[in-house]
């Protein structure tokens, strides 16, 4: 470590920055969002700095020769687009043993910046002892994508709280224990998620903090996080914190090993969906199993294919989880018709074309037997069906009893942004035989006028230009 990072304050002031151009005015800004007293030296002559309101009153532009201007009460000096000032500034400031940097110079710098992610209360600098600010960036945009965006206000939270708590824990040990159990329970996660209020409510329910920080028995809690249709890139960054945080993750089959790698590795997962031809363990033993996990104060991830809220049973989850009192939150996936939609380029809505969606589960003939079909008579509605592999015959014949012509675009697109993906396009009249074309699930279904306008077939051949099969069976049908 050749530089200890250190948090200045900037508000004693002055800082001295020297300078020209946008390089002068992004230190300008960062020096400005630490609250520093700065006095400018723009040597290009371009006074427009480019300040907020709120900041013309702490800088002050200094017109004089920075070499001989009067240095009494200087802290620091910053320099930035400075060139050969910059040099002889840093003698300068060497002499008179005033702390400086000069951009990009390690040479000329007794300090440096680094790069900074500021969520308020929260920072965190990183530094690569000035040999590359590039790769420091990228160290900082990874942390960026962990941290949660609300970081900041839990500290704050806290803040305005600690010093009342503080004075009724007496032991400093359960001090730092209260903390923890409310920073890793159900408030913090209440703060992270915006609901200060609720925060603020369940803090002041704890009338012995002692007790409560003495209590052995985590409070356990239940996230519904929607995994998306298979590509791990398609995770949310709350999805990703939420299996980083997980003691344990229950997982349904359609979930893909790329993402399970993203779960923590001492992690427990637990697959209990069902498979095509194999049962799951059932949905009341998959809710007692969380809830059972969540009471012994667990962190339990349900992971679920998708979003949790489209044919995944999420609802039928936390009701169970309501009713049991315990904690939960959910997080959205996308759901395999958008995945699907945006991997083969399929516009779902399109002017003119279709102006309204409907997500619709058919999974067995019998399912389809009980949809409403008259529903779907409008030749301006993209119908996706999910699950709708073996009902395929049953969609068709729905389909035509709505009036939707033979003639329809339809599109079969299976394993969506998986590395396997693979879709068929044709008309309504061959979707049975589309279906058929894939080599297995899981697969949407995608009908309508916008299915003409899918892109890439993938592994498709030997005529993998959807437009042109589209075309040629229309053709074929006058
Ligand atoms: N909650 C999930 C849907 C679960 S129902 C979601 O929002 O996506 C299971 C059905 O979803 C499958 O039968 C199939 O129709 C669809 N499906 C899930 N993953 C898929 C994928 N990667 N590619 C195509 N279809 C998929």
């Amino acid at each position: 470590m050749r530089f200890l990072p250190v948090f200045l304050d900037l508000k004693a002031g002055p800082v001295v920055l020297i300078g020209a151009g946008e390089l002068l005015r992004a230190k300008l800004r960062v020096l400005a969002a630490a609250g520093a007293r700065l006095r400018v030296h723009a040597i290009d002559g371009d006074h427009d700095l480019g300040l907020g309101s709120d900041d013309t009153a702490r800088v002050t532009l200094a017109d004089g020769d920075p070499l001989t201007t009067d240095l009494s009460g200087v802290i620091a000096i910053v320099c930035a687009g400075a060139g050969g000032v910059g040099v002889a500034m840093s003698a300068r400031a060497k002499a008179l043993g005033l702390p400086v940097n000069v951009m990009d110079d390690l040479e000329h710098s007794s300090f440096i910046f680094p790069a900074i992610v500021d969520r308020g209360d929260v920072v965190v600098a990183v530094g690569t002892g000035g040999t590359s600010p590039v790769v420091a960036r990228r160290v900082r945009e990874k942390i960026e994508a962990l941290l949660p965006a609300r970081i900041g206000e839990l500290a704050e939270f806290i803040g305005a709280f600690r010093k009342s708590i503080n004075e009724r824990i007496a032991e400093f040990p359960l001090r730092r224990r209260f903390w923890e159990r409310v920073i890793d329970g159900p408030i913090g996660a209440a703060v992270l998620a915006g609901r200060k209020g609720e925060a603020e409510a369940a803090l002041g329910k704890i009338s012995d903090p002692t007790a409560f920080a003495r209590t052995d028995k985590p409070e356990g809690s239940v996230t519904l996080v929607g995994a998306g249709p298979g590509d791990p890139d398609l995770l949310t960054i709350k999805a990703l914190r939420a299996l980083q945080d997980a003691d344990v993750v229950f997982h349904d089959e359609l979930v893909s090993p790329e993402i399970l790698d993203r779960v923590r590795r001492d992690t427990a997962r637990i697959p209990v969906g069902r498979r095509v031809g194999r049962p799951g363990i059932g949905q009341d033993a998959i809710n007692k199993r969380m809830i059972e996990a969540a009471q012994a104060g667990q962190r339990v991830v349900r992971l679920k294919g998708g979003d949790p809220f489209v044919f995944g049973r999420g609802g039928e989850e936390i009701e169970a989880l309501r009713a049991a009192g315990i904690a939960y939150s959910i997080i959205p996936g996308i759901t395999a018709g958008l995945g699907g939609a945006a991997d083969f380029e399929v516009p779902l809505t399109y002017r003119h074309e279709a102006t309204r969606i409907t997500f619709l589960t058919a999974h067995r003939a019998r399912d389809a037997e009980t949809v409403d079909w008259l529903t779907l008579t409008d030749t301006k509605m993209t119908v996706v069906v999910y699950m709708g592999m073996t009902a395929a015959p049953a969609v068709r014949a729905g389909l035509f009893a709505a009036g939707r012509s033979p003639e329809t675009p339809v599109g079969v697109f299976a394993r969506v942004t998986r590395p396997d993906a693979q879709g068929a396009i044709g008309t309504l009249r061959d979707l049975p035989e589309l279906v058929r074309r894939i080599n297995g699930g899981p697969a949407i279904l995608i009908i309508g006028d916008v299915a003409r306008h899918a892109g890439s077939l993938r592994r498709e051949t030997p005529e993998n230009n959807p437009k042109k099969i589209i075309s040629d069976l229309l053709d074929a049908a006058e």
